[in-house]
């Protein structure tokens, strides 16, 4: 495809070098996780990694102390403990073990993140998101958390409407509001939008991410006419509130994927808020325009993370007990399956 240079290059600290550890330094100001063999914790500790750098989540959290305590099970004690030894330990390497166990107790029943075995890190992410919703907001039910002190719902999650209205007969589904921490978006639907926005434009432009990613989630989930008049509908998604971070999950339709390329290359570092959806409905959230700050890749069935440390300006990338900091942009020549850009302002 022609539109793999440069296609949404921002300038400065355009995406190309952010996939090649192997032109990276050594140098370690942040701490790695460590994963033995056999405990498969990489997809934790990529989440992990990110809620940490996240500066608006570490900040938030430290304020919080105050929470329903579930002792040996208790997924905010054993992020509390591993962001203490984030900040004050003299190690290079910490043990995720204490939150890996939580998280396998609370989700015993469900049969999900159990030990040993391999999980997914947005899902692992937007878990644990929820799970500190329960621990300090569960007097108010998930979809209409307005808990000031509850970070999750203030600054992670859209709060949106959506809606199908035929343009044909003018028949209208039934507003269906919901919550969401992490916005999916199909790869392939992805790919294809890219062309065609290309197709019809002389050159893109970095602002178009937005407009790539509300398309691509649009196009890719035609729904039949509520009125049975037979026209196919893109559906129309409106944000009720301004989330200060944004998570977009790139979700791969099969484990083989030859996209993974094309997908680097259609992938913006800015997104504007207002361009995301059909609708924006506050003033703040229509003026916002968000930075891609971490991303979190999969590749050979192991989840590693790219990180922008604000305080620095560098970005790091985390495997597991590895530490690195990203050197030079190099060609894109790893392949990547999974991944999930975290934006934030
Ligand atoms: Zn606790
Ligand atoms: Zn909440
Ligand atoms: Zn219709």
């Amino acid at each position: 495809m022609s539109w793999k240079r440069n296609y949404f290059a921002s300038g400065s600290s355009g995406l190309q070098g952010m996939f090649t550890p192997r032109t990276m330094s050594s140098i370690a100001p942040s701490k790695g996780l460590s994963n033995e063999p056999g405990q498969n914790s990489c997809f934790l500790n990529s989440a992990l990694q990110v809620l940490w750098h996240l500066d608006i989540f570490r900040r938030s959290f430290r304020q919080l102390t105050i929470h329903k305590c579930m002792e040996d099970s208790c997924i905010f004690c054993a992020l509390k403990s591993i962001f203490v030894q984030f900040q004050f330990s003299s190690e290079k390497v910490l043990p995720s073990d204490a939150l890996r166990t939580a998280l396998a107790k609370t989700f015993q029943d469900e049969q999900r993140f159990q030990l040993g075995i391999m999980d997914d890190a947005a899902e692992c992410f937007e878990n644990i998101l929820m799970r500190i919703h329960f621990h300090i907001a569960d007097e108010t039910k998930e979809d209409i958390c307005t808990a000031r002190h509850c970070i999750p719902h203030q600054k992670f999650a859209m709060t949106l409407v959506e809606q199908c209205v035929c343009g044909s007969c003018g028949a209208a589904s039934d507003p269906l509001p919901f919550v969401q921490m992490v916005h999916y978006i199909s790869t392939t639907s992805l790919c294809n939008q890219a062309v065609r926005m290309l197709e019809c434009r002389e050159k893109p432009t970095p602002v178009m991410f937005g407009e790539l990613l509300r398309n691509a989630s649009t196009m890719g989930d035609l729904r039949n006419c509520p009125g049975n008049c037979g026209e196919k509908l893109r559906i129309r998604r409106v944000l009720l509130n301004s989330p200060e971070i944004i998570t977009i999950g790139l979700v791969w339709d099969s484990d083989h994927s030859d996209l993974a390329e094309d997908v680097i290359h259609s992938l913006g570092t800015i997104l504007r808020l207002g361009d995301l959806f059909y609708r924006v409905t506050e003033d703040k959230a229509r003026q916002a325009e968000l930075y891609l700050v971490g991303m979190v890749c999969y590749y050979g069935k192991h989840y590693s993370t790219f990180f922008f440390q604000t305080k620095i300006r560098k970005w790091m990338y985390f495997d597991d007990a590895h530490v690195k900091e990203v050197m030079h942009s190099v060609n894109a020549s790893s392949t990547v399956a999974e991944w999930m850009p975290l934006m934030t302002a």
